[in-house]
């Protein structure tokens, strides 16, 4: 993926006018924002959810 030539579409995260440096986003938070939800569906980042681990019966 290339950045776009024109910097005038505001952020998609946030609405905010994008920076030049993390164009068509706003900062790198929206940049990263934006990131986690395209991974959403294969990573799940910054969970704190506990996952049921099937080895990790505590039963003795
Ligand atoms: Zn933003």
């Amino acid at each position: 993926m290339q950045k776009p030539a024109n910097s005038n579409k505001p952020c998609p995260v946030c609405g905010k006018p994008p920076h030049p440096d993390y164009t068509p986003f706003c900062s790198t938070r929206c940049a990263d924002v934006d990131l986690n939800r395209w991974l959403g569906g294969v990573y799940r980042v910054q969970t704190n959810e506990i996952a049921d681990d099937p080895d990790g019966a505590e039963q003795s």
